[in-house]
Parts: structure tokens; sequence; C-alpha cells
């Protein structure tokens, strides 16, 4: 068997990928006659010529016209490129100059601390270092949060999103949520966010969490919810909210988010991110509330890696629970889920490297969803693929643009059980070159032994 890092893949011309071992989610329709293996995965040719898959046939097809390089992948796995639907570049890559404390309330006092030190080099240069790593992990599209609270980085944050969204265009589908307290609502604050947000052709973001937002009757929140949908609506934009971020199973405003869209009806795409408490409600209430998303079609996202680091954490205490919310049931009722990376080396979450195969892997875990084990790829693929509209992304079909993550390993399993570092992802039809960007660049070695931050800690 010729060795994965030998596979050589032509600079130029139309070549083959014989072979390949593709999980059936990334088709958009079974092909006549398919033979599916125990994971779901379907043994496959795949043509492509110049950027894009030219075709899509069983193993065994002929050759198509002119020359094409022949690429035999003796049965190894191929996946179409990845989306993370949730990221907050701009908080990213921090560490060690924050030390970030695993509470909730850390990542808001240590983020509005570490806020002080932006610049529009400082946001650009980190926002693109984490661009870089999900790029040569093999991520096509990436929606970022922006924290668009603080008057001073709001405009830098922005600023520096739009010029790389300009510069990766065409190898990253950079989009952007802008997000703020939903009680920025009650002022102008709020209406002044939507403008920018509508400005920059991006999405319109916020947090809803309960008790400690809106006090215990949380008697402001319907009021709240409608003027942040008609601020949405009024200009044409999707929303995507972050709810109930919190174990507090009485700061619980799924429902309320539901109904919203439902009494307003607001017309754009809704995603919900996290909404962990719903996994702590009463049986009944889940239902209820499966069915009131479902009427008002939410589609959600879920970061189980942040989310397994913070939920649940009490000093010298064993957490109890994962902090995760219902997907199995969502999923079994008809409601899109996908799975975003979230926080990466910032106040909130201190690991990550905007790698959606390692999430891919970690939900496999932390939900238990191996069976069959090919869903949670979906949920990184073309599940979000729907949700954030780009269809060329997250799926194998003829016509759509050759991208591609080529691994080693043969089955899901192997895939699973082992890093996946020598992953080979093509881009556009070329094998991209680039090697994850060095943390010397963001933090020089003689800076990080010096620093009090890492002396502390380490
Ligand atoms: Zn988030």
């Amino acid at each position: 068997m010729t060795r994965h890092a030998d596979i050589a893949i032509p600079s130029s011309g139309a070549y083959v990928l014989r072979r390949a071992r593709v999980p059936g989610c990334f088709l958009r329709q079974p092909l006549v006659g398919q033979q599916v293996d125990p994971e779901g995965s379907v043994l496959l040719d795949i043509h492509v010529e110049g950027e894009k898959i030219a075709g899509v046939r069983l193993a065994g097809s002929k050759p198509g016209d002119g020359v094409q390089t022949e690429i035999d992948l003796q049965g190894r796995q191929v996946w179409a490129t990845l989306i993370d639907m949730h990221a907050h570049l701009d908080k990213g890559q921090v560490v060690p100059r924050v030390a970030p404390d695993g509470s909730l309330s850390g990542g808001i006092t240590l983020t509005a601390a570490d806020q002080s030190r932006w610049t529009l080099q400082d946001v650009r240069q980190r926002m693109e270092f984490g661009i870089r790593c999900a790029y040569v992990h093999g991520v096509s599209v990436i929606r970022t949060h922006i924290d668009s609270v603080d008057p001073r980085t709001t405009p830098m944050s922005w600023e520096a999103f739009s010029e790389l969204r300009t510069a990766w265009a065409g190898k990253m589908a950079l989009q952007a949520v802008g997000i703020t307290p939903l009680t920025a609502f009650l002022d102008h604050s709020g209406v002044e966010l939507a403008d920018r947000v509508a400005a920059a052709k991006g999405i319109l973001g916020g947090w809803t969490d309960g008790i400690a937002q809106h006090g215990p009757d949380r008697a402001d929140l319907d009021g709240l919810l409608d003027r942040f949908f008609s601020a949405a609506g009024d200009r044409g934009l999707d929303v995507d909210l972050h709810v109930d971020q919190s174990d507090d199973v009485d700061a619980f405003t799924l429902p309320d988010v539901a109904r919203a869209v439902l009494r307003t009806g607001f017309d754009g795409r809704v995603v919900v991110d996290h909404c962990v408490n719903l996994a702590l409600q009463p049986a009944s209430v889940i239902e209820r509330t499966i069915d009131l998303c479902l009427q008002a079609k939410l589609a959600f996202v879920t970061l189980p890696t942040p989310m397994m680091y913070l939920q649940d954490r009490h000093v010298g205490r064993t957490p109890r629970w994962r902090g995760v919310t219902v997907a199995h049931e969502l999923m079994a009722a008809g409601v899109p889920v996908a799975i975003g990376g979230d926080n990466c080396r910032d106040a909130w979450f201190p690991f990550g490297d905007h790698d959606m195969v390692d999430t891919v892997k970690q939900s496999v875990r932390v939900f238990q969803l191996d069976n069959p084990i090919a869903q949670a790829v979906a949920m990184a693929g073309p599940i979000p693929s729907a949700i954030v509209e780009q269809p060329d992304i997250g799926w194998i079909d003829e016509g759509s643009t050759a991208r591609f993550i080529l691994f080693g390993a043969r089955t899901l399993n192997e895939l699973m059980c082992r890093p996946q570092a020598d992953r080979i992802v093509i881009d556009r039809g070329q094998r991209i070159t680039d090697a994850l960007p060095d943390y010397e660049e963001l933090t020089p070695t003689a800076t990080l032994l010096a620093s009090s931050a890492f002396r502390a800690r380490f």
C-alpha cells in the first residue's frame, strides 16, 4: 500500500482519486448500485478537472476524456472540507497574556481587561492566525462572532474582519455575527449595531442569558426580543443568538426566543447556540420546547469542547454533567444541529486550534454519536452548509468545487483513534502547502519565558 505521505496530487491537469472511501453524508444523493460499508461510507472514484469535481462515480469507473493522473487511495477516507459555524476569532490566541480561570464570569472580566490592549494590528494578527490554523486543518467556512460592546474595540474588530474577508475570499468564506447583550436593544446602541452589521453584510447576534440579564421575572424579555427581531427584520438580516449558556434551570430563555420568532413573524434564518440548560429541564419541558423550536424553524449549534470545560465547574469538585444540549432528541425531531469550535486560546477556553476534525472526534465521544458514527461528520459538513447557506462547501458531488481532506485512515474508527496530523487538504483542486502558523509569531519565546503569567501557570 502506498504510504499516505507519498500520495502526490498533480499541480495541473485533470486527475482521479480512485477508491476514495467517502462517508455517505457528503453525497447529496446515493449513487445507483452503491454499496455502503458498516460505518456508512461508500467506495468512490472522484474525477477532478481544474477547480471542480467533474464526476463522482462508483469505484472502478472508466477514465474520463483527456489526460488524467490516476491516484489510487486504496480505500482511505476522503471528506469534504468542513465548516466551523461558531468561532470567536477576535478574542482568540491571547493565552498566555490572558490566564483563564475556567469560570464564565472570568471569561467576561478577563476579555474586557484584555480589550484594553487591542489595536487594529493585534486583532487582525490574531484573527488571521486562527483562520490560517483552520485552513490547514481543512476548514473552508468560518462564522465568527464579533464582540460589539466596547466602543473602542468594536470598529477595529469589524475593520480587521472586513479586510480579512476580502484577503481570504476563495480560500475561506468568512461570515461575521455582531454580538451584544440583548439589553442593548433598550436604547439606541442595539440599533447602531444592526446598522453596522447591515453595512458589513453580517448577521445580527447577541446573548439572552436569563436571570443575570433580565431579572427573576424577565419582564423585559419579550419586549427586547421583539425589538431585536424587528431590528434584524427591518434590515433583512439573519440572526444568530447565544442562548442559555448556563446550568441555571430558571435562566431558561429558549422558549421565549422561539415564541418571539413566531410572534413577530420574523422570516430570516434563526440560529441558536449552546442552549445547554435545555438538557437540565424536565422531560415534558424538553419535549414541548423542541416542538416550539421546530415550529419556529430554529437551527442549533452545539459547542461541546468549551462547554465541557466551563459548565459545572467548581473548585475541588468533579463535574457531574457534560454541559451540552440534547442533540440526540433535537435531531430525532428533525431540528438541524451543527457542531462548532467556539472559543480558542482565549479567556473563556484556553485550548483548541480551529480543527473541526478534532471537534468532530471530541463530539462523538461527548455526545455518544457513534451509532451511526457518520452522523457527527455531517454536523460539521452538510448540516452547517445549509444553515450558513454555503451550498458549494461540505459536499462531494459533481459540479461542486474540489475541496477535500484526504486521510491516512481507511475507516472512521481508524480516523477516530489517531490524530490525523498527516491529512492532505485540497483546495480548488490543488494540494495546499501552507503549514500551521508558529506560536512564535504571536508570542516570541523570550517574551513567553519572561511573562509572569507563564511563570505562574506552568
Ligand atoms: Zn460563542
